[in-house]
């Protein structure tokens, strides 16, 4: 029986919870089939419905713990269709617990427009909470582990990805990036262009597996690691916080005019670009904006 616990009375969420339907987020290993925890498994055999990313895989996990919940499939490309039915499942009373392919549902997986419409509907929401790449793989880094930022996967495009990096280079706490392994050494020379070649970064590949390796030291060094290995399976890449103090001088992309070159490039103004490139580089507006003017004159009168 799903106990009290789960199903504690209202929150002070802002909406009236108007049913007794509940949905259980419910975060599934990523990789070590012993990491699912008692919890997750009695949730998932006493609820009515489990929406999960590939009802294939989720049967594969359920035959192991011989547990016999039906499955519907949710996974982004259905998710708009799929809601309005859930929720009036949920509001019919309904159980459901939600599970990605790996690791915990909304981080960098669908679930969170779910989690919202039950919001707005006044439906339950609760996690069974356990693994997350982004969590397990900065534990074991051995970066600053007080403060972090996850990123995420960074946008595909590239002028997009270039400004979000030029953005992040003057972030102090540890980033936690997801990437592709096939796409990491591009990842990692487009972070040592733009951060600089001395900053500490940590790549944690194949995380509770088998082959769980961690690659450590400079992002240039392990660039040039990952420029004759290929990295295999599933990747997260942490990057060191900028340091507290100073300029980043070490690296030549934080040239301010490359800067507001490659700010300009993707479409600011030039004194957004000025505004942007000072507070990356730490030399005031002022004299960024006037060097970028001068050097313009300069080219216009060639
Ligand atoms: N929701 C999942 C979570 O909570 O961990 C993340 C899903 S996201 C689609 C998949 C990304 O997570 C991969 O591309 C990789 O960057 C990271 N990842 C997943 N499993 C991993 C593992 N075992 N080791 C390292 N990174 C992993």
């Amino acid at each position: 029986m799903l106990t009290k616990d789960d199903v504690k009375s209202q929150t002070r969420s802002g909406r009236q919870l108007t049913c007794a339907g509940v949905l259980y987020v419910v975060a599934l290993p990523i990789g070590n089939d012993e990491d699912i925890s008692a919890r997750a498994l009695r949730v998932l055999s006493e609820v009515d419905l489990i929406a999960c990313e590939d009802t294939r895989r989720m049967a594969r996990v359920l035959a192991s713990h011989s547990i016999g919940t039906p499955t519907v499939s949710y996974f982004e490309h259905n998710e708009t269709h799929r809601i309005p039915n859930l929720i009036a499942r949920l509001r019919a009373g309904a159980r459901i617990a939600l599970a990605s392919d790996a690791g915990t549902p909304t981080i960098s997986d669908p679930g969170y427009r779910l989690v919202r419409a039950c919001i707005e509907a006044g439906v339950r929401v609760t996690a069974v909470p356990g693994p997350c790449a982004a969590i397990t793989a900065l534990v074991i880094a051995g970066l600053p582990t007080d403060r972090f930022a996850f990123e995420g996967f960074l946008p595909p495009k590239a002028g997009e990805r270039k400004r979000l990096l030029l953005q992040l280079a003057t972030e102090k706490r540890t980033l936690i990036i997801y990437e592709a392994a096939r796409r990491l050494p591009q990842l990692l020379s487009e972070v040592a262009a733009t951060f600089g070649p001395q900053r500490r970064v940590a790549v944690v590949r194949e995380a509770t597996k088998v082959h769980e390796d961690i690659v450590r030291g400079t992002v240039a060094e392990v660039a040039e690691y990952f420029s004759s290995r290929q990295a295999l399976g599933e990747v997260t890449l942490l990057v060191e916080g900028a340091p507290v103090s100073g300029r980043i001088t070490t690296c030549p992309e934080l040239d301010p005019s490359r800067v507001v070159g490659a700010l300009l490039e993707v479409g600011l103004s030039l004194k957004d670009a000025s505004l942007a490139a000072s507070k990356i580089t730490g030399i005031s507006r002022r004299e960024i904006y006037q060097g970028a003017v001068s050097a313009r004159k300069v080219t216009d009168s060639k």
